[in-house]
């Protein structure tokens, strides 16, 4: 069983003030051939799940490319998209002859020209491969899954978990439905529907609250007569384009058909339901500050969802930083911001010496203002780590060059490049413990808590302005369908309008 690899993840955000440039993939995060093998053989990412099931049954993989950002940006740019493809199909020109493809897709990539990239690779690989040969694809569970997607793809398998924890899984199922397919020379089903609604993600946990229970009637359906796999999709929510929406999707025996078709409708059904618990309030800045240097025992962790970096902020809001210079703390508190020309400038100066830098809004000066700050370059590195938490357990993530600048009780790391911001690694490995603070600010709607909940004293989310924030109705949106919810009321998703 011979089965190429390929991998072009990539979660695109309309109003992203970062374009989607080569920059935007860091340097380890484009690998070739081989090179994807060794680097990704027993992570916990959708490779790492597809080697460990394959190799378990003796399969062959012919590994294309992996162009895998892990920070969300604007439309990939036309060239970086173009040059991407072409070099995952001429690579597949010298395989020998395969007998599947695995894709790793997000699934709400925008390219320049194209609004669903997604769905068009899909399309120019079965161009190229022709009806036959299998393709399945795994995506993120905020993927936007598209009439094209199904029509091009055979089967589509998303990560069953927010945070997400469950990509080694999702890998895992994504290799046993094309071994399946190939050693049976069988063909898959697949049922698709498309929600007319975009949600927040704050209160899109799959472990609690509205998302768990969809998602747990998801999962009960695998298994079910003839039903494979299911999933379901609470879109990405700030891409402007002509289709988008939350979808189910189920994957079955052509025989099984019907009972998936009334399966889906019911999930669709539930989701549909839960739609306005989805609503997230956060609190409000001042007060949460203040309570939070209050407490006895920290860390406080609070959460600023509307700079996150893993949906397609700057990381450069300086909100946080200014209301606690204010508050003036006694105790340490740990903040983070991206500023790669603060980074420069730390450097010149060296470490030890005292500084007057400005720092952030580079990206997104429309929400907040720089902030000029005097204190002490206290560590200057080249950025990388491993995330060690459960989200991606191994992958490397590329900040490049980064510092930690110290006033007073605040330590601000300062990094070059926007990046997830799931696990703590992001403080411990420039020697942070975020145990040992009192307020530690992350910018993350909700993956974070897989690695932050177990040692924090709160979790707070806090309402700034920036580029995520989950108030979706102020967005300009120009290119969306009408109706959808929430920016337009209306009662039933089959019948919108
Ligand atoms: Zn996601």
């Amino acid at each position: 069983m011979n089965i190429a690899i390929g991998c072009f993840l990539q979660e695109s955000h309309s109003f992203s003030p970062i374009p989607g440039s080569w920059n935007h993939f860091g340097k380890t995060e484009i690998l070739r051939g081989t090179e994807i093998l060794d680097v990704l053989s027993g992570t916990r990412t959708e490779i790492g799940g597809i080697l460990s099931a394959g190799n378990e049954t003796g399969a062959d993989f012919f590994p294309l490319i992996s162009a895998r950002s892990t920070a969300s940006a604007g439309p990939i740019l036309r060239e970086v998209f173009e040059a991407i493809c072409d070099e995952l199909l001429t690579s597949l020109s010298s395989s020998k002859k395969i007998d599947g493809l695995l894709l790793v897709l997000h699934g709400a990539m925008i390219a320049e020209g194209y609004p669903d990239a997604s769905g068009e690779l899909l399309r120019r690989f079965r161009e190229r491969l022709g009806p036959d040969i299998p393709i399945v694809a795994t995506l993120d569970l905020h993927a936007n899954v598209t009439n094209l997607m199904v029509t091009m793809g055979n089967a589509l398998v998303g990560y069953h978990t927010a945070p997400h924890i469950d990509m080694f899984e999702t890998g895992q199922r994504a290799f046993n439905l094309i071994a399946r397919m190939i050693n049976d020379r069988s063909r898959l089903a697949m049922v698709y529907r498309q929600l007319p609604m975009i949600l927040p993600g704050e209160n899109g946990q799959t472990t609690e609250g509205p998302y768990h229970e969809v998602m747990e009637k998801t999962k009960a359906t695998i298994g079910k007569m003839g039903i494979l796999d299911a999933s379901v999709f609470s879109v990405q929510p700030w891409l402007d384009v002509p289709e988008v929406g939350c979808s189910v999707v189920i994957v079955c025996e052509e025989s099984a058909i019907q009972q998936a078709e009334k399966e889906a409708d019911d999930i669709a059904q539930l989701f549909w339901d839960k739609r306005r618990d989805f609503d997230v309030r956060l609190a409000e800045l001042e007060p949460s500050l203040i309570h939070a240097l209050a407490i006895a025992d920290g860390p406080v962790i609070l959460s600023e969802p509307s700079d996150s970096p893993s949906s397609g902020a700057p990381g450069d809001s300086t909100v946080l930083l200014k209301a606690l210079l204010k508050l003036d703390p006694k105790r340490p508190c740990y903040l983070n911001i991206v500023d790669p020309n603060a980074v420069l400038m730390m450097q010149q100066a060296g470490i030890g010496q005292t500084i007057e830098v400005q720092v952030g809004a580079g990206y997104a000066p429309q929400f907040y203002n720089p902030v000029t700050l005097t204190g002490r370059v206290r560590l200057l590195c080249e950025g990388d780590f491993k995330n060690k938490g459960p989200g991606m357990k191994g992958l490397v993530i590329n900040r490049g060059p980064t510092g930690i600048l110290v006033k007073d009780q605040i330590s601000l790391v300062v990094m070059s490049r926007p990046i997830f911001q799931w696990d703590p690694e992001l403080y411990r490995s420039l020697g942070l413990e975020p145990m040992d603070a009192q307020v530690v600010q992350v910018k993350s709607p909700a993956a974070f808590r897989a690695a932050y909940t177990s040692f924090a004293s709160e979790i707070i989310l806090i309402d700034t302005p920036g580029v995520c924030s989950p108030k979706l109705k102020t967005f300009n949106f120009q290119n969306i369908p009408h109706p959808l919810f929430p920016i337009d009321e209306f009662d039933d998703w089959r019948k919108p309008g």
